[in-house]
């Protein structure tokens, strides 16, 4: 391996799919705040409804939520991950231990577009943020959206984005 790789983050998480009913309880309610936002996303181009929500550093231990916003022009649309960190770096919290993202499509996990990605990973600085995204069924109960044997993607922003940029 050359030097110059050094410098790029590689993942410190090792991806995996759990039970939701195995996840921690911090993991479990930041799941259920991204859940919880993504009832208020903003969709009516798309109507694809998505929440995330990013827990600050253990210190501070505050949750953030954001969900997409969109916009008849298209390209002003914001994601739920970046609002939700839009939100909690304008309220002082630049430093995230966790976040997570809530969507759904039958088939598959739907996780960070690219753009979402990097602004994520400007948060990450040298050490990676653990990032669990489960599916978003709306046929469950609001008091609980998720069941015990439910898949989770436990990944992390380095996984997401590996050799990604960012400032030297
Ligand atoms: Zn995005």
């Amino acid at each position: 391996m050359s030097d110059l790789m050094k410098g790029l983050a590689q993942p410190e998480v090792k991806e995996t799919v759990v039970e939701y009913g195995t996840l921690d309880t911090a993991n479990k309610e930041l799941l259920l705040a991204a859940h919880l936002v993504r009832q208020r996303a903003y969709a009516p181009y798309s109507h694809f409804k998505v929440g995330s929500a990013f827990r600050t550093s253990p210190t501070t231990n505050r949750i953030f939520t954001g969900c997409n916003v969109e916009n008849a022009a298209f390209t002003p649309t914001s994601c739920a991950e970046r609002t939700a960190l839009t939100k909690a770096v304008s309220e002082g919290y630049q430093q995230f231990a966790a976040g997570a993202v809530v969507a759904y499509k039958p088939d598959v996990f739907v996780s960070p577009c690219g753009v979402c990605r990097q602004f994520i990973r400007e948060f990450a600085g040298s050490t990676d943020i653990p990032i669990y995204i489960a599916q978003a069924r709306d046929e469950r109960s609001p008091e609980v959206p998720f069941a015990s044997e439910d898949p989770v993607l436990c990944t992390s922003i380095f996984n997401l984005l590996p050799n990604s940029f960012h400032a030297y």
